[in-house]
């Protein structure tokens, strides 16, 4: 069995739809695909949603924008005109839930993240019925299915949900296996499930691939394919360093860390549901469809202590809470940890002494972070200071974190370059060394590790 998952940039116009199509229609073994939203459709869907609760709307227009976009990919991907009838009623029928619901949020003012849930669903919601019909054009039984209603069980945290993979798997067992069986080829919405109550949660921005690889552990498949149409993993960022190169295998271990800090190029989660079912992920490009940009599987390329990738992330900040007390304060970090979660805000990591706390949040949230922590002043803490211009360096290869002297070598490599480091996360995983610099080092930083760790040994 095999899951291939497609996203949003891969179906941005009638091309790509087609493109798609074709790649699906090729395979023939027994396949499940996963699809995301059109380029775009979930920010769009998000920020407009978000407007309206403040009681600015043009609920019209944007429906009518919305809908204008998905018939226009139809009519241009979908040749077979009963197929393309069928598209377009879907479609309609769509849009008329979204705009009862977008109409509901403009007038009661408010939206829950009940509602912003199912809102942001739409994206995966319209699409699907898009390449179901290109399917049918070119001969392939395929069938839509919403994840919502098949059973992809959530524990229902909106907006940021996990999956109950057991759960799922039973559903699936019943919703789709039979499907498959009789030769159907399933096109399921990414992004989303539903919650213990039924109701639809997503799995977070950029879930689909997740989302791919909960149904590949649910179906046991051998293979689960991510297509984008980029190359894989790179050694480094190529914007940056313009000798990267593709990384042909990875470890899961390896790929859970590069894409854990920022890369774009898979989902962290994505490793979750795999590692326990062994199933190898194999990275596509939609526009180099013949060969396998990364894999990635448990044992990855066997080089054990060998730099693989030299990622970074300039989407971060750092939030410094001062208070004397810290070290000999109980559950100060717990309590600090719980405001911000509470809050929405997610932290990638927590550097504590006895002075003071460094905290590293997506730069998104640290403003509203550090008004939160402002607050809390008081009994333990004294001062809230906000570091913008912070970019993390994310050096990864399996073991490379016990290798006696190596890190000491990559930071006087840094060093080396003119570079002071602002702060270093060492030992929390034997994978990975990551470290923060200024924003306007960052490229130094990164072509220096690249050049004399992952060039010159090769090489
Ligand atoms: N459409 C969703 C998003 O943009 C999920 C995804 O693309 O994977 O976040
Ligand atoms: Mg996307």
């Amino acid at each position: 069995m095999l899951v291939m998952k497609f996203g949003g940039a891969s179906i941005r116009d009638a091309e790509g739809l087609r493109q798609v199509a074709a790649i699906v229609a090729r395979e023939k073994s027994p396949r499940v695909v996963v699809l995301s939203a059109v380029y775009g459709q979930t920010n769009e869907i998000r920020e407009f949603s978000a407007r309206l609760a403040n009681g600015r709307s043009d609920v019209d227009g944007f429906v009518r924008a919305v809908r204008e976009r998905h018939e226009r990919l139809a009519q241009g991907a979908i040749d077979d005109r009963e197929a393309l009838a069928r598209a377009l009623r879907e479609v309609d029928a769509r849009m008329l839930t979204l705009e009862i619901l977008l109409y509901g949020a403009a007038y009661s003012g408010e939206l829950t993240d009940r509602t912003f849930d199912l809102v942001q669903s739409y994206g995966e919601r319209l699409a699907n019925p898009l390449l179901e019909g290109a399917l049918a054009s070119l001969g392939v039984k395929a069938k839509g299915f919403e994840s919502d209603r098949i059973g992809i069980a959530t524990d229902g945290v909106h907006g940021n949900a996990t999956a109950d993979l057991p759960a799922t798997a039973e559903n699936l067992k019943r919703t789709l296996v039979p499907e498959i069986q009789k030769g159907t080829v399933p096109v399921v919405t990414g992004f989303f499930g539903s919650g213990p109550d039924g109701r639809c949660t997503t799995f977070g921005r950029n879930g689909s691939d997740y989302s791919a690889a909960v149904i590949a552990n649910a179906l046991d498949a051998g293979v689960l394919e991510v297509w984008k149409d980029v190359d894989g993993f790179m050694t480094a960022d190529p914007a940056l360093v313009p000798d990267a190169r593709p990384i042909p295998t990875l470890s899961y271990d390896e790929a859970g860390e590069i894409a854990y800090f920022g890369s774009k190029i898979l989902h962290p989660r994505t490793i979750e549901p795999v590692r326990p079912k062994n199933i190898t992920v194999s990275l596509r490009n939609s526009r180099a469809p013949d060969n396998t940009a990364t894999r990635i599987t448990a044992q990855g390329s066997g080089r054990w202590s060998e730099m693989k990738s030299v990622s970074h992330s300039s989407e971060l900040a750092l939030i410094k809470v001062y208070g004397a007390g810290f070290a000999y304060t109980p559950g100060v970090v717990l309590g600090i940890s719980r405001q911000l979660f509470d809050a929405g805000i997610g932290i990638y990591s927590v550097v504590s002494s006895q002075l003071s706390l460094s905290i590293l949040l997506h730069s998104r949230d640290c403003e509203k972070g550090a008004a939160l922590l402002e607050k809390a002043k008081g009994a333990v803490v004294e001062r809230v200071e906000l570091d913008r211009d912070v970019a993390l360096v994310n050096v990864v290869g399996d073991g490379i974190g016990g290798i006696k002297g190596l890190p000491g070598s990559v930071f006087t490599t840094v060093a080396n370059a003119g570079v002071s480091i602002k702060q270093i996360s060492l030992g929390g995983s034997l994978n990975a060394i990551n470290f923060l610099v200024s924003r306007n080092e960052l490229e130094r930083t990164v072509r220096g590790i690249h050049d004399r760790y992952i060039v010159k040994a090769a090489g």
